[in-house]
């Protein structure tokens, strides 16, 4: 995710922060009394324990998604909450149902055990007493309770919806499974809004527009799953590739990304592929460092590739938790193509709702690797 930066790692996976958290430490620290009651380091070290648990929650579905092989690429905490990136989506809907449901468990096991700290500790006050601001623990056993339920709401992208999906999925095809969860998901947040709107309650709004969008873009991307199918790589690769040689400048690779239709480059010693050249890196060093700097100085030198037989799901989710916007398509160790976002969205125009068998990837050497 763009404006995060990397504070550890637990258990292997690496621990995000999202810039805006930080500003949120800032603003819990100077405004705090008036937004939570709550101010200076005793609010700042409040907010942290909330995050605490939600780590606690993410780091829940994080381990049940790792029993089931599916791993996990980094978990980022936003003001909102957290998110954990799974690598694949989990292949059965039982293992969506364990993995999604591990969280909400993990934050009722985090509520009890505070609301017994506090209880422990002499504390007067029970966890639905929300308005209590003085004893950390109870209110720590509150907010987690809150976590807990906030994320049963059988809606995308919380995890309730997940549940509700797995759940479905087990009597009938996901994609119908997807449809109706999502469609049970937009009837809440509508709901919500106006539930919000009358109380009012500026918050539930917010959550309503979360809900709604995360929903349409489950249903949008289980649309594509749906559409791509059978499809592999090599049905939607780029086959007229332009790439340049190691001592090529920026500059050069600029002029190709300006006057043609391609905007990442491989970097080719003869028939050897040794590295990538992507948008980003050509406008970041172009506009850093100028147009006269070897391609060889600037490329990626470790990238993820497919090969020509690799889904086009798998190659979704593959640029999805690289943030490589393009993946280079080998055979036998050879070039033979290009795959973007863009091109598998052509494809899912094409080919969506209609059969593109006369598509078959065509055994072609690599002569269509065009050096610059
Ligand atoms: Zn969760």
């Amino acid at each position: 995710m763009k404006w995060s930066f990397k504070i550890g790692s637990i258990l292997g996976i690496p621990v995000k922060v999202h810039l805006t958290f930080v500003l949120l430490l800032i603003l819990i620290y100077f405004a705090g009394p008036v937004i939570v009651g709550v101010g200076g380091v005793s609010g700042v070290i409040f907010v942290l324990l909330v995050f605490a648990s939600v780590v606690f929650h993410e780091l829940s579905h994080a381990m049940v998604a790792r029993h089931y092989g599916i791993g996990v690429q980094d978990i980022t905490l936003l003001p909102i909450g957290g998110v954990a990136r799974m690598a694949k989506q989990p292949e059965r809907p039982s293992q969506e149902v364990a993995i999604a449901v591990a969280g909400p468990i993990a934050s009722i096991v985090l509520a009890i055990s505070f609301w017994f700290a506090a209880e422990l500790f002499g504390s007067q006050v029970t966890v639905l007493d929300f308005s209590v601001k003085r004893d950390w623990l109870a209110q720590l056993a509150a907010v987690n309770l809150v976590l807990a339920l906030f994320n049963l709401l059988p809606a995308f992208p919380m995890d309730g919806g997940r549940v509700l999906r797995g759940l479905l999925g087990l009597t009938m095809t996901p994609y119908r499974a997807t449809r109706i969860a999502v469609g049970v998901g937009q009837v809440l947040a509508i709901v919500l809004f106006f539930v919000g709107l009358i109380l009012p309650n500026f918050f539930m709004i917010l959550i309503a527009l979360f809900v709604y969008l995360g929903a349409e873009t489950e249903e949008q991307q289980m649309g594509i799953m749906m559409a791509l199918g059978g499809a592999t790589a090599g049905t939607a690769m780029i086959r007229n590739v332009q790439s340049l040689s190691p001592d090529k400048l920026v500059g050069d690779a600029a002029e190709l990304f300006c006057h043609g239709f391609q905007s990442d480059f491989p970097v080719m010693e003869g028939r050897r592929l040794i590295g990538l050249v992507t948008r980003d890196t050509i406008t970041e060093s172009l506009h850093k460092r100028g147009p006269s700097v070897p391609v060889q100085e600037i490329m990626a030198r470790d990238f993820p590739t497919v090969v020509e037989d690799t889904p086009l799901v798998e190659v979704l989710e593959k640029i999805e938790a690289s943030g490589y916007k393009v993946l280079p398509v080998l055979s036998g160790g050879e070039l033979m193509g290009l795959v973007t976002l863009e091109q598998i969205w052509r494809y899912n125009m094409l080919c969506s709702g209609y059969s593109c068998e006369f598509m078959q990837p065509a055994r072609r050497n690599a002569s269509e690797i065009r050096p610059a």
